[in-house]
């Protein structure tokens, strides 16, 4: 059967990578977390001085763009791509409140787009791949096949990110959560470059109260009627 190319953007918390890993794993597909990728290159600027206090030495950033070389790899105990960030796998270290509060702006940078959609689109060329993110079927893939736009209200990806973050046994606390949701969602509604939106030809998805199994049964229907029609 043809490959085609699977983009599903969407809220911030809303379960688009938890469906997007379990469709790539079921159609031996191979699944990319572009958000996975803002989220190192915000670890790296933490680790190297980028930011100072709030701000950000954008000039500092735009040198060292080019050293910052992420990839993913299979991990064979979660069966799920791990993300490395010049070499090192970062994967818990990405997943922080820290990075999660300092992600969105560092993902307003132009250049910082710019470097991320040109590895991205790189990683897409064979198509056979799902990609998740903001601006997937906008900006990267925008011919992509099957294009999904996934939302949820505040409260409930709030809840879900808190009972995700405790099951790891770290600290939480749910209302600096829901702010940090909020704040993302303002960001990546509001930036200039790719602004989080819909593309038109993408399908709605509100999983606000749906299983993951329905959402499951959902999206393989998507595929097959998309692969069908091929
Ligand atoms: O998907 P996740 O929440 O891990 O993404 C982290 C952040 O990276 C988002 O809040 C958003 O600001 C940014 N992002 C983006 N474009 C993407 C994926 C993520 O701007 N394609």
């Amino acid at each position: 059967m043809k490959k085609i190319t699977i983009a599903i953007d969407g809220f911030s918390s809303c379960g688009k990578s938890t469906m997007a890993k379990d469709l790539a794993h079921e159609i031996g597909y191979i699944y990319i977390d572009s958000g996975a990728m803002y989220r190192a290159v915000t670890l790296y600027s933490i680790k190297n001085g980028i930011f100072q206090d709030d701000r950000i030495d954008t000039e500092k950033l735009k040198k060292l763009i080019d050293d910052i070389h992420i990839s993913f790899r299979l991990n064979p105990e979660t069966g799920r791509p791990d993300t490395y960030l010049n070499g090192v796998n970062v994967e818990d270290k990405i997943r922080t409140m820290e990075v999660s509060s300092r992600v969105s702006p560092i993902a307003t940078l132009d250049f910082v787009r710019k470097a991320m959609v040109a590895q991205q689109q790189e990683m897409g060329k064979a198509k056979g791949i799902v990609m998740d993110g903001r601006d997937i079927g906008t900006t990267v893939f925008p011919d992509a096949e099957l294009k999904i736009f996934v939302t949820a209200t505040p409260e409930i990806r709030a809840q879900r990110r808190y009972d995700e973050l405790k099951a790891k046994g770290e600290e939480a606390c749910f209302d600096e959560i829901l702010e940090n949701v909020k704040q993302r969602d303002y960001i990546d509604q509001n930036r200039e470059v790719s602004p989080l939106r819909k593309a038109d030809d993408a399908l709605l998805l509100d999983n606000s109260h749906m299983t993951i199994l329905q959402q499951k049964e959902w999206l393989a229907e998507q595929f097959k009627r998309v692969t069908e029609s091929k």
